[in-house]
């Protein structure tokens, strides 16, 4: 038997190498025609026949399931869930990568002594510290366990854009760190050091960490709920909760002309995650359209009980960002917010509002997102990425 040793035994004469010769266009010409003669003329008539299993095999749009289908993952089409497809295109529509956006201004405004208040570098930081784990603990969530349970392509195909998209968050908040000269150790750390960050994130790991268990297999009512439960907990608490806090913050610097390049990417980003959060909602939506069975009263009840746990853990976020006033804001005026946003999620996935009659406190947010409206808020520079598609904020 031939190992890799007899190949490269030093007695082994390399054959000479052949002499290099010119091919000319006539000669290559020549030769592929050649080679087309040479071709199997039955071979190129043949036609193709598709046996009825095969024909029965096909992919029906019709049997596609969220959850638990049976049809083939790597069929993109026929489309059933056209929306998740839609949000796919418009994802890509969106796109924006970090560097792109000017930090020059920050840059001067953070060395700047005077630049801002003790109380401002204290509020960017603990909002770094928490948003620069929160977009790999999202990727990761996606990736290692979210995918693999979900069984449409389309929705397969969205959850890929999204992948990236939480790998542009992830990038744009180490820019941000990065351009500042802020101490990466502190600022990574902080959902480990920091109580109010670790509150949050120990909320979220037990619902990541079933889905990415090996061992963990939807089918079964219990499992079914068990990754219902995960997907609500990521999309309207996670997505749809935790980050409006920090969001709001630095778009509310941005609106006093202080921090504007973070601000302009934070717009980028507050764009992807409105859209990431909204086609979460679809996604529970039509699990529970597709499986009513699912969506029981002890369910329900668990489900609220989760969202009265998530408004009190970020708000303890916005106390400790925001210890005395700042910007304008207090973190008794995100109570409001956090209760409004909790509403409408609630609203969302078809369960009562958890906190009748609140307001919204901070209506230009609404704006915020959508950049098609609000081109160029901050007055850095224009950048229009939207080519298609639209972004709804309800
Ligand atoms: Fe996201």
């Amino acid at each position: 038997m031939l190992s890799w040793d007899d190949e490269v035994t030093p007695a082994a004469q390399p054959a000479p190498a052949p002499a290099p010769r010119h091919v000319s266009g006539m000669d290559l010409q020549q030769r592929l025609q050649t080679q087309e003669v040479a071709l199997n003329p039955a071979l190129v008539s043949k036609p193709v026949t598709v046996s009825s299993e095969d024909l029965a095999r096909r992919v029906n749009a019709a049997d596609k399931r969220i959850i638990n289908g049976q049809t083939d993952v790597n069929q993109l089409v026929p489309f059933k869930y056209k929306w998740a497809w839609d949000k796919y295109l418009a994802g890509c529509a969106n796109h924006w990568m970090p560097q792109e956006i000017n930090m020059q201004r920050d840059i001067e405004l953070w060395k700047n002594p005077n630049g801002l208040t003790e109380d401002e570098r204290r509020l960017v930081k603990r909002n770094l510290g928490f948003f620069v784990t929160a977009d790999s603990l999202a990727a990761n969530n996606i990736v290692l366990g979210t995918y693999r349970h979900i069984t449409a392509p389309e929705c397969r195909q969205y959850l890929l854009r999204q992948a990236f998209e939480e790998a542009i968050h992830t990038h744009a908040y180490q820019y941000i760190v990065e351009s500042l000269g802020l101490d990466e150790g502190e600022i990574f750390n902080a959902y480990n050091e920091i109580e109010s960050i670790r509150d949050k994130d120990q909320f979220l790991i037990p619902f990541i960490d079933v889905l990415t268990n090996p061992e963990f297999k939807t089918g079964t009512t219990e499992a079914d709920q068990t990754l219902l439960k995960s997907l609500i907990v990521f999309a309207c608490l996670m997505e749809g909760l935790f980050f409006y806090v920090g969001f709001t913050q630095i778009l509310a610097l941005g609106r006093q002309n202080k921090m504007m390049g973070a601000a302009e990417q934070y717009q980028y980003i507050l764009r992807d995650e409105s859209m990431h959060c909204n086609f979460g909602i679809d996604l529970i939506n039509t699990i529970k359209m597709e499986n009513p069975h699912l969506w029981t009263p002890a369910f329900r009840d668990e489900i609220k009980s989760l969202f009265l746990r998530a408004v009190e853990l970020e708000y303890r976020y916005a106390e400790d960002t925001m210890p005395r006033g700042v910007l304008g804001l207090n973190a008794p005026m995100f109570k409001g917010y956090l209760r409004f946003i909790a509403n409408r999620r609630a609203q969302q996935i078809g369960l009562e509002a958890l906190f009748p009659q609140e307001e919204n406190p901070f209506p230009w947010m609404s704006e915020m997102i959508d950049l098609k409206k609000e081109r160029n808020f901050f007055e850095t520079r224009v950048i229009e990425y939207q080519t298609g598609g639209a972004l709804n904020w309800e």
